[in-house]
């Protein structure tokens, strides 16, 4: 089977990895520094919390925004679940705002509607989690006009984007948002094993994450309300948690870094070569907005004039001839847990006829041009088998 993503290992990261395993730190060592500051760099943000998870990364975003319950955040159904889950860690109520046609991101004009509309009831959202969906930037732009309008603080969800740029500028450096959050998962664009990591500008914000992340304790004497009993001496100032990251990993995660440029370059060809292949089939290929550069974390296609049936047939052809698509993502309201939260079938229209109609097809920079063919002819089939 060729899967949709995966992971590239080479012997430099293992090298990179054992060195830390004969080191003095396996964790809370120097090398955890080292990564923060080398994403911190690359994508021109000041301050970077390197974590176990992206999911942990955004828990701890959104509590150090202060979000709690009978507070709101919003996101879009089309993700995955840890970008609304945040919202319940916290104790907080989530909706969603549905997609855009073209980029299946957020839709500013749905935003915008929805925002006037919680204006006049009273329960506009203290946080919005806007997803990078694919790679590709939302539109910041917009959105940082109606963030200023209304007063939320925006997240963004970068998880599929380390690489991406938005206005020629890097996705990370929250220069539109409090704070941005990468995933380091095998799928994701460069991995640490498990990881994550908030990146924000914000001096207080870095502060409190650093904090949340390691039980809510502090070693600074400036932080602390008593004065030091000796040097052993810290306290806990917050409830946080163990959502540390170890050296092990940023070991990886440096030695991946370094290679992220040829990661995008090499994505990029084999979308490219996606894209004429599939010039002249009745399917919709990604739709780029002219003011982002996608990382390209994933290659969605959609079918035109599907149903269920039709796209569940075409899927079971890929997956029958050895092809490991995937569908990114069965709209986060349909979730069981989130259908007893009062969200229905219909709520999000645009997400569920997208759902009906998206595949994701497998796109990773070591993807050979022979397992790409075998892709092309795969759809090409699947396409005559449901037509
Ligand atoms: C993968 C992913 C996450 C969660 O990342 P983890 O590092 O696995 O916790 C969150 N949001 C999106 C959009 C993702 O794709």
């Amino acid at each position: 089977m060729i899967p949709y993503g995966r992971q590239d290992i080479r012997d430099e990261d293992i090298d990179a990895v054992v060195e830390v395993l004969r080191s003095d730190y396996i964790t809370q060592g120097p090398v955890i520094e080292r990564f923060e500051r080398q994403v911190a760099d690359r994508v021109g943000a000041r301050y970077a919390i390197a974590v176990n998870s992206a999911t942990s990364a955004l828990h701890i975003a959104c509590l150090a925004l202060g979000l709690g319950p009978g507070d709101r955040l919003w996101t879009t159904p089309v993700t995955f679940v840890a970008s609304a889950n945040c919202a319940r860690y916290c104790g907080a109520e989530v909706d969603f705002v549905d997609i855009d046609q073209n980029t299946y991101n957020l839709c500013m004009v749905r935003l915008r509607e929805k925002l006037q509309q919680a204006e006049r009831n009273g329960t506009l959202p203290k946080v919005v989690v806007a997803v990078h969906l694919a790679g590709q930037s939302c539109d910041m732009v917009e959105l940082n006009g109606l963030r200023q309008q209304y007063g939320f603080r925006v997240i963004e969800d970068a998880s599929h984007a380390i690489g991406g740029q938005y206005q020629n500028r890097p996705i990370g450096n929250c220069q539109y948002s409090d704070a941005t959050v990468f995933s380091f998962h095998p799928v994701k664009i460069v991995t640490t094993g498990e990881g994550g990591m908030v990146l924000t500008n914000d001096s207080a914000l870095a502060e409190q994450a650093e904090l949340l992340r390691s039980h809510g304790i502090t070693r600074a004497p400036e932080h602390m309300n008593e004065e030091p009993h000796g040097p052993w001496y810290y306290e806990q100032i917050a409830l946080g948690f163990n959502y540390r990251i170890t050296d092990i990993q940023a070991a990886l995660g440096v030695s991946q870094l370094d290679r992220l440029d040829d990661y995008l370059a090499q994505r990029s060809a084999r979308v490219e070569r996606y894209n004429s292949a599939f010039a002249s089939l009745p399917i919709r290929r990604p739709w780029q907005l002219p003011s982002a550069q996608s990382a390209w974390h994933l290659y969605i296609i959609r079918l035109i004039n599907s149903n269920h049936q039709t796209h569940r047939r075409f899927f079971e052809h890929l997956r029958t001839s050895g092809i490991g698509v995937n569908v990114h993502y069965i709209p986060v309201h349909l979730q069981p847990y989130y259908r007893r939260l009062g969200f229905n079938p219909g709520d999000f229209p645009v997400a569920e006829a997208y759902y009906r109609e998206a595949v994701s097809l497998p796109l990773y920079p070591t993807l050979s041009s022979t397992e790409q063919d075998s892709v092309i002819e795969s759809v090409v089939s699947g396409l005559e088998a449901i037509s």
